[in-house]
């Protein structure tokens, strides 16, 4: 019996739709190993911090100034965070979010655009002068208090349980006070373990998003996460 084209069209849709999912789940199967390492040096960091009774870690329940960063994340973390939403038992925390976007865009504006655009060239290059820019950039973002789209109306991160490396990996002493702009920088507690998890961790999602064809910078996590669920509306992203 013979096939009509479009059986063979359908087939190929089939197939090429069938690999794609099945890059896209090893992408995430490594970012949810390499983000599972990073939490187990966690795990054994964070309470040596404060075991001595003289530094209190600030971060904790609702506080959320750091939400308010230009906070970015990789295709495969954000793959994680899509599929999370797309969860049934996550619905209202998926139209939480899609309800949320478009005032977090409408006031981030271009600068995702411009601050990616500004890492993309002189990132990795170490030029002090270039760096200089990217800080106040990021100062400047950081004044518009835009709070990422994830953050609920307490203060607190809608997506705790698969939020993205850099949202579980910094740590700041004493008090909250200073993790907002124009004043001393705050605290930040980390260690060499730590450091090496994050920075293997960064370096393997960006290498796993190379080799499913998908771009390896990260990028702003609303953005990174509305292009992994297929939303409409993205922002030009160089
Ligand atoms: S980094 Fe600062 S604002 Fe963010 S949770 Fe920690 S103390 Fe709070
Ligand atoms: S994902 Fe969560 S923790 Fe990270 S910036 Fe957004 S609200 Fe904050």
């Amino acid at each position: 019996m013979g096939f009509a084209c479009e059986d063979i069209a359908n087939a190929a849709v089939w197939y090429h739709r069938s690999v794609a999912e099945d890059l896209e789940e090893l992408a995430r199967r490594l970012a949810r190993a390499v983000t599972g390492h990073v939490d187990g040096v966690l795990k054994v960091f964070l309470p040596l911090v404060e075991s001595r009774g003289e530094h209190r870690i600030a971060c904790g329940d609702g506080c959320s100034a750091c939400c308010a960063n230009f906070v970015r994340c990789s295709v495969p973390e954000a793959l994680v965070v899509a599929e999370w939403l797309d969860d049934p038992a996550h619905a209202d925390v998926r139209a939480r979010f899609v309800a949320k976007l478009p005032g977090w865009r409408a006031r981030a504006g271009n600068d995702p655009t411009r601050i990616e655009a500004h890492l993309a060239r002189h990132g990795g290059s170490g030029d002090a002068v270039e760096w200089d820019a990217y800080q106040k950039m990021a100062v400047a973002y950081a004044r518009k208090q835009n709070l990422c789209a994830f953050n609920d109306d307490q203060g607190r991160c809608d997506i705790y349980e698969v939020r993205p490396l850099i949202c579980r990996s910094v740590y700041v002493l004493e008090t909250a006070d200073n993790c907002v702009p124009d004043r001393a920088p705050p605290q930040i507690v980390s260690h060499p373990a730590l450091e090496e998890a994050f920075r293997e961790a960064t370096h393997r999602c960006a290498e796993a998003a190379a080799r499913i064809g998908r771009d390896p910078e990260p990028h702003a996590i609303p953005e990174a996460v509305a292009r992994a669920l297929g939303l409409p509306g993205l922002t030009p992203m160089s």
